[in-house]
């Protein structure tokens, strides 16, 4: 194995509990307007500060079985369950992905982690981690493939608008909001990063997802009315993640 190579997955790796950790915090924080950076974590039962060796990723929280040290209360499955998953967005990246690409690779799958738990328990996108992926993914491709930047311009554009032309269709027919904004924003940054060519593949798998998702809920009794409001980011985060690491679902 070429030095080039193991560096390439070992620093992603040791980053990832760490990343992880962080993301917990934002998407604690962010959607209650809390101040992200800065701010020193603390046992949510007894408020405790929490020192430097209780804020190893992973590690600490099994050392310690889950508890608090100062009052002993369960410190729940959020932090190390986040921590995990930003591990295995690394691994994956790490599997899918040539050495260059890993870093970047990282930083999608964190973001759309990041923004598909916060849609999930707020119902909102927020612009502050959506609208840079839309920069970030059209400066990544003009420097990986310099003929084809365009198209990840095309493919910003192309998702804003066809996805706000079907909001505003669907707000005018059913008199509410079917697509949130966050979303509209969401498949512009999914534009950005998979071109205007792997755009169809992404709304097709993530309404496959939603869908999936409907009907796993009404096998298990938690069937879905009209009127109620789903969360499309995390179908829709998914399905960009899938289409930029493997293509579109029709290759060219
Ligand atoms: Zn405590």
């Amino acid at each position: 194995m070429s030095l080039q190579y193991a560096t390439a997955w070992i620093w992603p790796l040791i980053a990832a509990p760490f990343a992880g950790s962080f993301l917990g915090v934002l998407v604690l924080r962010m959607p209650v307007g809390r101040p992200v950076a800065f701010a020193r974590s603390a046992c949510a039962h007894c408020h405790e500060t929490l020192g430097p060796a209780e804020l190893i990723p992973l590690a600490s929280w099994a050392a310690l079985g889950g508890r608090c040290r100062h009052c002993d209360a369960r410190l729940g499955l959020f932090y190390p369950g986040i921590e995990l998953a930003a591990t295995a967005v690394a691994v994956w990246a790490i599997m899918a992905l040539p050495p260059a690409l890993v870093w970047p690779g990282c930083a999608l799958g964190w973001t759309m982690l990041a923004a598909s738990l916060i849609d999930f328990r707020h119902l909102i996108l927020p612009d502050s981690l959506v609208l840079p992926l839309v920069p970030a993914g059209i400066a990544l491709h003009a420097l990986i493939v310099p003929d084809h930047w365009p198209d990840h311009v095309i493919g910003a554009a192309a998702g804003f608008l066809g996805f706000a032309l079907i909001r505003q269709i669907y707000g005018r027919l059913r008199g509410r909001e079917g697509l949130g904004l966050g979303d509209v924003k969401l498949l512009a940054a999914a534009g950005a990063w998979v071109g205007w060519v792997g755009l169809p593949s992404v709304v097709f798998l993530a309404a496959a997802f939603v869908l999936t998702g409907l009907a796993a809920g009404r096998l298990v009794g938690r069937a879905v009315d009209r009127t109620a409001e789903i969360p499309f980011g995390p179908a829709l985060a998914l399905a960009v993640w899938l289409v930029w690491l493997y293509g579109p679902l029709v290759p060219q």
